[in-house]
């Protein structure tokens, strides 16, 4: 299937811009061939104004109906995978092994949302019921459920171009809450994105859907996303990139007349810490571990381990040297646009020409573009502990090992930490049991914390927190993957003394539905 460049408004394709843009192959540093018109204002809005008329109608969809419609958009992806995974592939560099998995993490997020609204016990109904002889005055009936905000702005990422993408988490979550969508393709793939942007457009039709459920609009230029936030009708923007375009976005549309929330998941550069015990039973282990999860999608994860606290003991000699020839002998990767490559290359200088940051390995660089080279840096705890600039993000694959005399060094890391997505803690049992208070100020810091393993690889589940305290996200309280990234995108609605036959089914008297609610104070499962 041949790209168009067109914008997709709604049912509808538009290419009225003269701005376009190409997308290029970061293996080669070749142009691929199809223009892609950047939208314009006009389109802009008029795809938010047919997101708003389209709500209307959307939100009244049964779980059901919803459910059904996001099953069907991954029918229609698995339709297309040859040759999604073939353009995403020449778009981003990325292996069709790879994109192959991304994209039934994409298919399986969306079916997972679909036993969600299918099982409707996510709207978290509360049941007050009247009681009109309570003194003083007589109770009234009260009753409580989440629903749609209204139109969200969604931005595709650059390192996940399925799964954090047009049909991505957000995509999945938003349509799930019952928001109608308007996604600001990421620029370094804009094919992949018409493709999937096409398939949704195809099971809305199938699945008879408001025209303007969801529009796609392509740009490789900030304006396209500033004027999505801008637009009043847009009531909450999910984000997956950059602390700098995230907190950019957040600050815009603290600039509205109106607020509304930004979800932005930003840099992260998820801690490691190992503690002694278990850096005497299993260095060998570890450090192979460690390296294999630094280079994994060479290293553009925002769950990558940046930033690895390490004991001074005997036994961590030894687990530096394995480190080290690990990754000398590693080849390097191509990575996701020439800008990306860039950028990790600057992070790393940046590092490298403090003195007290020493570069104890490096790995070996092939031939082709955009290549990211693994390296392995070191400090001393005291120098990063004076140096907030060392815990910044170098997206890409690389770590720093940051070398702790005592205990005290690794509590006083952990308390100056910013927040971050993940942090882990390796220790046996025994360690696990001396630094308990190391994790009590972890949980101050992350929003997931991992025991003897690595942060890298994001379970879609019913549990998983993908979220943290700022500048890891701009809201601590939410979550991107899974199920509960549903809430981002609702809000308590109470209706009072409400006549049964006008509630929603969800809180009707006789709970039609089957739905788990707290009636009076208490949870009550269906029969
Ligand atoms: P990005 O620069 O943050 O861009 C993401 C999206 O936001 C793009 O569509 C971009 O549009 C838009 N955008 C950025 N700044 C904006 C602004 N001020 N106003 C309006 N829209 C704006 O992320 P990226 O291109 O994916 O990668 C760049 C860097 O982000 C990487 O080198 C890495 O450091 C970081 N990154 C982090 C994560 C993570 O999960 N933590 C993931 C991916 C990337 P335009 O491109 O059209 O400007």
């Amino acid at each position: 299937m041949k790209t168009s460049g067109k914008n997709i408004l709604g049912y509808n394709f538009s290419s009225i811009g003269e701005t376009v843009f190409f997308a290029k192959n970061p293996g080669t540093g070749n142009q691929l061939e199809t223009p892609y018109h950047e939208a314009t204002l006009k389109e802009i809005n008029q795809a938010i104004t047919l997101a708003e008329n389209a709500f209307t109608q959307y939100r009244e969809k049964t779980g059901e109906e919803k459910a059904l419609f996001l099953e069907t958009i991954a029918e229609e992806l698995l339709q297309i995978e040859e040759e999604l995974v073939g353009l995403c592939g020449q778009e981003t560099g990325l292996p069709a092994g790879r994109l192959k998995g991304e994209l039934g993490r994409t298919t399986g997020q969306l079916k997972l949302f679909a036993t969600v609204l299918r099982d409707g016990s996510w709207v978290d109904a509360r049941v007050d019921t009247a009681d009109l002889n309570r003194k003083p005055f007589p109770k009234s009936d009260i009753r409580q459920m989440q629903i749609a905000l209204g139109p969200v702005g969604v931005f595709g990422a650059s390192n996940f171009p399925l799964a954090f993408s047009v049909a991505g988490g957000d995509t999945a979550s938003a349509l799930a809450a019952g928001c109608t969508i308007v996604v600001k393709a990421h620029p370094a793939h804009p094919g992949t994105s018409e493709l999937v942007g096409k398939a949704i457009v195809s099971a809305a039709k199938r699945c008879d859907m408001p025209d303007g459920v969801f529009s796609l609009v392509q740009g490789a230029s900030i304006a396209v996303g500033q004027a999505i936030v801008r637009n009043p009708l847009i009531k909450a923007i999910g984000f997956t990139g950059s602390f700098r375009g995230g907190k950019a976005l957040f600050d815009e549309a603290a600039r509205r007349e109106e607020p509304i929330p930004v979800y932005a998941e930003m840099g992260s550069v998820n801690p490691v810490f190992v503690l002694p015990g278990i850096l005497k039973e299993n260095h060998q282990t570890l450090a192979e571990g460690l390296s294999n999860s630094v280079q994994l999608g060479a290293g553009q994860f925002c769950t990558n381990p940046g930033i690895t606290v390490l004991p001074k003991t005997k036994e961590s000699k030894v687990f530096e040297d394995v480190l080290k020839n690990s990754v000398q002998v590693s080849e390097s990767a191509t990575m996701l646009t020439e800008a990306i490559q860039k950028g990790y290359n600057l992070g790393l200088e940046k590092l490298k020409v403090k003195k007290e940051v020493e570069s104890i390995s490096t790995g070996k660089k092939t031939e082709g573009h955009s290549q990211g080279v693994a390296e392995v840096l070191s400090v001393c705890a005291s120098d990063f502990l004076s140096d907030k600039e060392l815990e910044e993000e170098v997206f890409g694959p690389s770590t720093l090992l940051v070398r702790t005399e005592d205990k005290n060094e690794i509590m006083d890391i952990a308390k100056n930490l910013n927040g971050h997505l993940t942090a882990t803690v390796h220790g046996t049992e025994e360690d696990l049991y001396e630094y308990a208070d190391l994790l009590k100020v972890l949980e101050r810091k992350v929003g997931r914390l991992l025991i003897n393993g690595f942060p890298t690889g994001v379970e879609v589940c019913h549990s998983m927190v993908h979220g943290g305290p700022f500048p890891a996200t701009t809201d601590a309280r939410m979550t991107s993957v899974g199920t509960a990234a549903i809430t981002r995108f609702t809000r308590p609605m109470c209706y009072q003394n409400y006549p049964d036959s006008l509630l929603p089914d969800e809180l009707k008297t006789e709970n039609p539905l089957s739905i788990l609610r707290m009636e009076n104070g208490k949870y009550v499962l269906p029969n």
